[in-house]
């Protein structure tokens, strides 16, 4: 069988770390099972459906490499041909039209619900010439009276549904326009997807669906309906706990390959294995590995997987982090300080934002001093700077010949690290925190040390 999935967000929100996953499963088990794996906007309601929510899907998709194969479908383009098949089914008496006017229906539903049964109209087993032409009417199917439909699932098991618990639901709203229920299933079909991959919200939704494929006598899809995520505490994920829109994961420093690699270890599994590339994700991927109870999100974990990713990406690509957004380019000078500083640094942020900071003294000759680390740049401070910027000499070396110059400097005036060395980091960086002082000096090499130092002191003096 030719394997076809699909990812079909509705773009009422953003695309958040739920769906992405949704959307990671389902590019993993098409690309391992050689398939193709769509996309598909389901774009139905209108009034909720925002072009900036739609933009937003395809952006974080695009971040995280899910883009769909070809183009994507939009369901509200394919109406007529909803249309179309729920005709079809009225044609062959598997639907029928319902004259229901709202007051009746709100009437009947609430009759129902009292007395724990689905809705089933009065329309349903009338004569056609009882029928009203020209009032509005919706078009439901007819759902078996009795008996049961059974799913099996390849992630929950066997599970059934009585169908003394289904309503004939509407196919067709009395205004003309197709219901997702009806949607799904045709848009399903016409794109010959062989696997449902989604979550398990929906899971009462395949029941439903079953029964409209069964009335046109297409071939059911196999459903996997995956445990919704939940937050540390066990509750629901929700925005507290990291239910955010991909793209902030983005802007809080984590990079994309961390995001895919968290997002598959959370519900799946592959032994104790954490650290999975996305190679090795499309050789190792099955249903199978889905666990059944949900996952929780932990941001700490995803954290590692960043500073993992971090640390083991190549130079090069480290400076295209760093110097990416950059007009003009980069000068050949901040170049060579970037390539002594990259090594060091990527080993010790855990994510983007940390790292490019971590950078930002080698990306211009002139830091901002941060306020906060101005006070310490005192009286005696500054003596000592100045001291230090006449006493180093025009080449001290690499990193372990200026570690043992500065001692032995620090050692000849009876100084210890502490009495130098925060200063130091202030007049060179700006800030109080940054990276060790020695990667300091040794990046920016004696000329520019001096000249920093001697910059602070004049304008102090
Ligand atoms: N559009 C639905 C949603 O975003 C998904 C429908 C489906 O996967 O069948 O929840």
């Amino acid at each position: 069988m030719d394997v076809i999935t699909r990812f079909a967000p509705s773009p009422t929100g953003f695309l958040h770390i739920g769906g992405a996953r949704t959307a990671l499963f389902n590019f993993l088990f098409a690309r391992h099972h050689g398939g193709r794996y769509l996309l598909r906007v389901e774009d139905t309601d209108r009034a909720r459906s925002t072009k900036t929510a739609i933009d937003a899907i395809h952006q974080g998709l695009g971040w995280l490499n899910l883009a769909g194969d070809g183009e994507a479908t939009y369901q509200s383009t394919r109406q007529q041909r909803h249309t179309e098949i729920a005709e079809k089914l009225l044609a062959q008496g598997h639907a029928y039209r319902c004259y229901l006017t709202p007051e009746e229906l709100k009437e009947m539903r609430d009759e129902a619900r009292k007395i724990g049964q689905p809705i089933r109209s009065p329309w349903r087993d009338k004569a056609p010439s009882q029928k009203t032409p020209d009032a509005p009417y919706a078009v439901r199917l007819k759902m078996p009276l009795d008996g049961t439909t059974t799913i099996a699932d390849a992630v929950q098991g066997t599970v059934s549904i009585n169908h003394q618990q289904l309503d004939d639901l509407v196919m067709l709203r009395s205004d003309g326009t197709p219901t997702y229920m009806l949607a799904v299933v045709v848009d399903d079909y016409d794109m010959g997807v062989s696997h449902i991959i989604r979550g398990d919200d929906h899971l009462n939704n395949a029941f439903r669906q079953q029964k409209i494929i069964e009335a046109l006598g297409w071939t059911q899809p196999i459903y996997a309906h995956i445990p919704l995520i939940h937050g540390s505490d066990g509750a629901k994920l929700s925005k507290r706990h990291g239910a955010l829109g991909v793209m902030e994961y983005e802007a809080m420093g984590f990079l994309p390959e961390a995001v895919n690699n968290y997002l598959l270890r959370l519900g799946w599994a592959h032994g104790d294995d954490e650290i999975i590339s996305r190679t090795q994700a499309i050789e190792w991927f099955d249903l199978g590995g889905i666990g059944k109870s949900p996952a929780r999100f932990d941001m700490e974990k995803l954290t590692a997987l960043n500073s993992h990713y971090l640390n083991v990406m190549d130079d090069a690509a480290v400076m295209a982090l760093i110097g990416d957004d950059l007009t003009p380019p980069l000068a050949p000078m901040i170049k060579t300080r970037l390539k002594l500083l990259v090594p060091a640094i990527k080993e010790r942020a855990k994510n983007t934002n940390e790292l490019r900071e971590m950078a930002e003294f080698a990306l211009s000759d002139t830091p901002n001093i941060d306020p906060d680390a101005k006070t310490l740049l005192d009286a005696p401070y500054l003596e000592r700077l100045a001291r230090f910027a006449d006493d180093l000499p025009a080449d001290v070396g690499d990193s372990e010949a200026t570690k043992i110059w500065f001692e032995t400097w620090l050692a000849t005036h009876d100084w210890k690290m502490r009495d130098v060395a925060p200063g130091l980091r202030v007049a060179l960086t700006g800030k109080k925190q940054a990276p060790d002082i020695i990667l300091i000096l040794t990046v920016l090499g004696s000329d520019e040390v001096k000249a920093r130092i001697r910059a602070i002191c004049n304008n102090r003096a």
